[in-house]
């Protein structure tokens, strides 16, 4: 079988390149999967009636217009701002850090002032950021990161954040004002018919065929290719030369409950209690509207289901380097995803990196 264009992965970076290079070019392209269905992690489908999202959940957001609209060529959005709250001694409070969140965890009556006032007395002075522990106890200081971010991060993480790069905790920001949202992005909501939905229009072309449930490694020697488009784990596709790569994965366990609601607002996370990181209510970030019947989720880091983040230690990046070297070597292979570029990719950035690389080293702009 002969096909110019191969993709590794239905996930949405080999989706956005097969929409693109059916659409743009009108050439023929292959998806091999190795799971029963496309979407990759942001696969969502019904459970007892309810929209659930296998893999847990997902909000879109982004500062990308270009993303945003190339998107909505695909899918309508429900307009939904994502707010999270953590249970901390015996309260919820809004993360990320606001005035809110002070006011409620520690009892006080903070206002913009008096919150800057109240930080700086507790945070402390580190001159080189080098980790995710600095990062928080430059900002807010020990107590807030004990209470809030210490044991979330070692649960999710399974290590220190004094062992992380800072990059993972900087994606929390922390605010002197009262937005209680988890995102600030200008382009924010979920696609109203759901992310697979949206998927399978993307690919709603009969130029794109779909090989499932296929580890690209058992017909690697019967396809033949022009140009491969790999979105899978970087070192399983150099057979571990440099050894392996760790990725964190997480155990995601649902539930139906015979109620309406089950909790305040759609995330709730759970940073000292449980050995689970955080509970999902779907309908909160759906909208769907069922009576006394709701989802939840529950999910439980580790490193044996599929691999879901890059691993932000040293030791790892430099790993990926060696990887890298051959990466950049490969003449008709083409890298694209949060697995084969291990980086911490939110939708929007895969996507974008997908129609980026698409001009660049398909079109050739
Ligand atoms: P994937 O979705 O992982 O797709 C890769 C595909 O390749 C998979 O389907 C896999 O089965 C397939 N594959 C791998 N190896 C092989 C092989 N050997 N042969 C064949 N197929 C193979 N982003 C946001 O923007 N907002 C969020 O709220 C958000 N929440 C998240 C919550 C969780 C729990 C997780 C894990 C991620 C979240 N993300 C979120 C990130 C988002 O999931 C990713 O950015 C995006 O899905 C990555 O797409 P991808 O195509 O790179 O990878
Ligand atoms: N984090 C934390 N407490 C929280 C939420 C997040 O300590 O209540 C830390 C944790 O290390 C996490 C990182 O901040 O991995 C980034 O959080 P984000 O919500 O962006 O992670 P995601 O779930 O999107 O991967």
């Amino acid at each position: 079988m002969k096909f110019k264009y191969v993709i590794v992965g239905a996930g949405l970076a080999g989706l956005t390149m097969a929409e693109r290079i059916a659409s743009q070019l009108g050439e023929e392209v292959l998806i091999v999967e190795k799971r029963s269905h496309i979407g990759g992690n942001v696969y969502d489908s019904y459970k007892d009636g309810i929209l659930i999202q296998n893999y847990g959940p997902h909000i879109f957001h982004t500062k990308e217009k270009k993303v945003y609209d190339y998107l909505s060529q695909f899918t309508d959005w429900r307009d939904y701002q994502h707010e999270v709250l953590s249970y901390v001694d015996g309260k919820l409070v809004p993360m990320p850090i606001c005035i809110d969140t002070l006011n409620v965890l520690y009892g006080l009556d903070l206002d913009e002032q008096s919150m800057k006032e109240y930080i700086y007395n507790v945070k402390e002075d580190i001159d080189e950021v080098k980790s995710s522990e600095d990062v928080v106890l430059k900002n807010v200081g020990r107590d807030i990161y004990n209470k809030l971010f210490k044991n979330y991060t070692e649960k999710q993480w399974g290590t220190s954040a004094a062992n992380l790069d800072s990059s993972v905790i900087s994606r929390i920001p922390f605010r002197f004002n009262h937005d209680t949202r988890y995102f600030e992005d200008p382009y924010q909501g979920m696609p109203k018919e759901g992310y697979t939905k949206m998927c399978e229009s993307m690919i709603d072309n009969s130029k794109i065929h779909v090989l499932l449930n296929t580890d690209y490694k058992d017909v690697n020697e019967y396809i033949k290719f022009d140009k491969l488009i790999y979105t899978g784990p970087t070192d399983y596709f150099y057979d571990y030369k440099f050894g392996k790569l760790l990725y964190r994965s997480l155990k995601f366990v649902s539930e139906i409950h015979s109620i309406d609601s089950y909790q305040e607002v759609g995330v709730i996370n759970y940073p000292n209690d449980n050995d689970f990181t955080r509970i999902t209510e779907f309908k909160k970030l759906t909208g769907q509207i069922v009576p006394d019947k709701t989802a939840i989720m529950m999910e439980y880091p580790g490193f044996d289901d599929e691999p879901c983040y890059p691993y932000p230690t040293e030791e790892y990046s430099q790993k990926f380097q060696q990887y890298k070297q051959l990466m950049d070597k490969e003449d008709n292979v083409i890298f694209i995803g949060r697995l084969a570029e291990y980086k911490y990719y939110n939708m929007d950035l895969v996507i974008k990196s997908a129609l980026d690389k698409f001009k660049t080293h398909i079109k050739g702009e």
